[in-house]
């Protein structure tokens, strides 16, 4: 069995009561079966407040007005950690931030930005991130699984990767060439041309390719219309998602407010301004985004193999990080024309809560329309 992470995982350590944005809170967590037998079968001293804090029927842990876990102390601690120790932690709470996917004999464990110390980690990497593998003892046959589909998205991942990662280039063009690269794919995956993709990596590694997107640039880089339609656009879709947290809705719509309120000038103002800024500030958001990127291809391109939908994931990869820039412009603007690195951290973490971690949302998310049909 093949095992691989990403070469920061050993780096993460949770940061517990000093979090600022704890995990025990805002969710509802879902124990295992194996996790609420051992709680039933609980004799200890703790026996009494750990059923108090158990909803068997639901299977959920339960909550107070504020969301918070039933476990969770005043000073941020988990109770339940204190008295029983860390092998009494249900499977969810034993493996957050850690996200697996699954595969014939594969096992691909990344860490969710969702939790705010990876999101600091990645954020503040300044290398571009590798990927380790190991293999370990042991052999998994999946009945219903196409190794050379597999075996094809995983090197046309290792293609991506090289994209996302080559700094010679702009990242929005990098962006549009993976975008243009899953697309013309995914027509080979549809017409079961697999044994054809590797004829559009090398048009995508090609300078046809760059002066192809260079042309869809201009459209966006003038700021003009389309723009500012397509961000709205993508903007209004966030409305037609789940809810995961309250708070998330009335940010959106504070969010837009300053965004959109002006219309398409100040909106075109609004962007010039920030990237302005940001050309002269300390926030490498051209090393940032480029680790967004490949965070998101990372974690979703390969369960194409399962559907068959690769463009979808990259769809969703960039219309992810297009989004987070624009809220981020959104909260530079609130601030007074300001942006820490903790604002970015934040930003995305809370992104993420929301969108990874409802599989609805990123069901949706992936059938959005994507950017370079907006450029057409
Ligand atoms: S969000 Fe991350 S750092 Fe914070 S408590 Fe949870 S796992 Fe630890």
């Amino acid at each position: 069995m093949q095992y691989s992470i990403p070469d920061y995982y050993k780096e993460f350590a949770c940061l517990a009561d000093a979090c600022e944005g704890t995990c025990c809170a805002g969710w509802q967590i879902v124990a295992d079966k194996k996790s609420l037998k051992r709680y039933k079968a609980e004799k200890g001293a703790y026996k009494k407040a750990l059923r108090a804090g158990i909803d068997f029927r639901s299977e959920t842990f339960r909550q107070d007005a504020d969301k918070r876990c039933a476990f969770l102390n005043e000073k941020n601690l988990c109770e339940m950690y204190l008295h029983l120790g860390a092998d009494s932690l249900c499977k969810t709470c034993r493996m957050y931030p850690r996200h697996v996917e699954e595969f014939e004999n594969v096992r691909e464990i990344t860490l969710s930005v969702s939790c705010p110390e990876v999101a600091r980690i990645l954020l503040s990497r300044k290398e571009p991130v590798k990927f380790l593998s190991v293999d370990r003892d042991g052999f998994e046959e999946y009945g219903d699984f196409d190794p050379f589909l597999y075996s094809q998205l995983v090197e046309a991942r290792e293609v991506i990767r090289s994209i996302l990662q080559d700094r010679e280039k702009d990242i929005s063009r990098r962006a549009l060439l993976v975008l243009g690269l899953a697309h013309d794919m995914q027509v080979r995956i549809e017409k079961s041309e697999l044994f054809a993709c590797e004829e559009v990596w090398n048009r995508y590694r090609s300078k046809k390719a760059e002066a192809f997107v260079d042309e869809k640039l201009k459209i966006l880089e003038g700021c003009t219309g389309k723009r500012y339609y397509c961000s709205r656009k993508l903007y209004d879709r966030l409305y037609q998602l789940e809810l995961l947290r309250e708070d998330w809705g009335v940010h959106l719509r504070r969010m837009e407010k300053i965004l959109y309120a002006g219309g398409r000038d100040a909106y075109c103002k609004l962007q010039k301004g920030f990237a302005n800024w940001l050309d002269r500030s300390d926030i490498d958001w051209k090393v940032m985004s480029e680790q967004l990127l490949v965070y998101f291809i990372d974690t979703y391109f390969c369960g194409g193999v399962y559907d068959g939908c690769i463009y979808d994931k990259v769809n969703l990869s960039v219309a992810s990080v297009f989004l987070i820039y624009e809220m981020l412009t959104a909260i530079w603007s609130e601030k007074g024309e300001c942006l820490t690195f903790s604002d970015v951290v934040k930003t995305v973490y809370r992104f993420s809560r929301e969108i990874e971690h409802s599989d609805m949302n990123i069901g949706l998310m992936e059938k959005w329309p994507s950017l370079l049909g907006f450029l057409r």
